[in-house]
């Protein structure tokens, strides 16, 4: 890449020059087992904590604190934060990251075991390799790129690592509402998402809200033999399971009205192609199956239009059950929506498209879980085009401005906190990663490339 600046190109070389011991040190982090959910051991989450912490304090912050919210009890999960105020006339950038990961389920199912790093094929494999380790080495390379070349950080940053992000973050959110001062920046990083593809620059911007409805359908006051009743008596898997049908097409795309959304109007976007193999492949289809969707919409369909998923259906067990006709059927029906959508009134819209398509006669009880709204960034922002300017630099190859169909509660929490702040969601996940399931992986070409774009963003946000 072309550094604007000799303090910027020495940065870099030094960045490069100490690639190695960044490298050892994501291993170091991986070795620990920082599984966040019970029944595993805390102990590696606080022993990585403190490895963080170590590295942060030798790199001269103004402040270095673990942030507790008076309702979180003192042996939580430490959330560590760390300020180097900014040089004058220089912005400041508030970097997320999450040291915890998630469980690794079976070790069976990994070529290598989950908590040993390796590497093959230009990628390094183990649980929290990309989700999120990877991210808080970026940062921490980045800052040290910076303090060994320069003596000091050419702008202002703040730190604000976690080790709770795979079960909801719950302490953070308390601590975030209460500090809100805290983290006023110019713009928040947050280096938990990824690249369209291996090798492609990708700012996502814009997310799915979400919520799911918890149904029941009550049809008879007990259960009957379905010899003696069959054919006379009203069949509550039937009804919940036609109601539910009448929802969405075979590939959860809604056919009731979404509140706020209109597929005529949605706007026509450049939008990556994947490659039709790879997809079907990612997607797991079975053989024969076919996308019914051009190629060329098919993100479009993921990332900016709404979608209902059959998370749970439940009207007896197989092999438990007899030969029965049940008087109750349960279903969990999960919505997404794209943003411009009020995912509270489109979840109304779902319940009244059930109660619909539902006989009077049928008993229906609906409860929504709690909401997370969609959420999008202002891509015109001029740190936005910044970051992408230099990403595109460091990747050798034009930033994508994708979208995501999950939710990420913490860019809407930022967005609500920090009015007006771009909230830039970076990462070196990319669609090989396998984040969550086993054989999780990082590009290691991709990982050096994001950690230069943001030692160059660092050098370029002094003025
Ligand atoms: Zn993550």
């Amino acid at each position: 890449m072309e550094p604007k600046t000799p303090e910027e190109k020495a940065a870099l070389q030094t960045l490069e020059a100490g690639w190695e011991n960044e490298l050892a040190f994501l291993k170091e982090l991986i070795a620990l087992p920082t599984v966040s959910f019970d029944p595993w051991p805390k102990e590696p989450l606080f022993e990585c904590a403190a490895k963080i912490e170590a590295e942060l304090a030798a790199l001269g912050p103004d402040e270095l604190t673990r942030l507790r919210a008076p309702a979180v009890p003192e042996d939580a999960v430490p959330v560590l934060f760390a300020h180097w105020k900014a040089p004058a006339g220089a912005k400041t950038v508030l970097l997320y990251a999450h040291y915890d990961v998630q469980p690794p389920m079976d070790p069976a199912d990994w070529t290598t075991p989950p908590f040993e790093p390796h590497e093959r094929g230009g990628r390094l494999y183990a649980r929290g390799s990309a989700d999120d380790k990877a991210g808080i080495v970026l940062h921490l390379a980045a800052l040290r790129a910076w303090k060994k070349s320069l003596g000091k950080l050419p702008c202002g940053v703040k730190i604000l690592f976690e080790g709770q992000e795979e079960i909801g973050s719950a302490n953070l959110e308390e601590l975030l509402r209460r500090n809100a001062a805290l983290l006023e920046a110019d713009a928040v990083v947050i280096a938990d998402c990824g690249n369209a593809e291996v090798g492609t620059p990708t700012l996502t911007t814009s997310l799915r809200g979400m919520n799911a409805l918890n149904v029941e359908v009550r049809a008879l006051r007990t259960a009957l033999h379905s010899g003696s009743w069959g054919g006379i008596a009203p069949d509550v898997g039937l009804l919940l399971s036609r109601a539910v049908a009448s929802l969405a097409d075979d590939w959860g795309r809604p056919t009731f009205p979404i509140p706020g959304w209109d597929p005529r109007t949605a706007p026509a976007r450049a939008l990556p192609v994947p490659d039709r193999d790879r997809i079907s492949g990612q997607i797991g289809l079975l053989p024969g199956t076919e996308l019914p969707f051009p190629l060329e919409s098919l993100w479009a369909h993921n990332w900016f239009e709404p979608a209902v998923a059959v998370t749970a259906m439940e009207c007896g067990r197989v092999g438990e059950s007899g030969n029965v006709i049940h008087p109750v059927a349960r279903a969990r029906i999960g919505l997404r929506v794209p943003a411009g959508c009020d995912v509270g009134a489109a979840t109304g819209a779902l319940e009244k498209a059930l109660r619909a398509a539902l006989p009077a006669w049928v008993e229906l009880r609906a409860e929504p879980e709690d909401a997370a709204s969609p959420w999008e960034a202002d891509a015109d922002h001029p740190l936005m085009r910044l970051a992408a300017e230099t990403m595109s630099e460091a990747y050798g190859k034009e930033t994508v401005f994708a979208g995501c169909g999950a939710s990420i509660p913490l860019a809407k929490l930022f967005g609500e906190l920090l009015p007006g702040t771009p909230v830039l969601l970076t990462g070196v996940e990319d669609p090989l990663s396998a984040v969550h399931a086993p054989d999780e992986s990082l590009e290691l070409a991709d990982f050096f490339s994001g950690a230069k774009a943001e030692t160059a963003l660092f050098g370029r946000l002094s003025d």
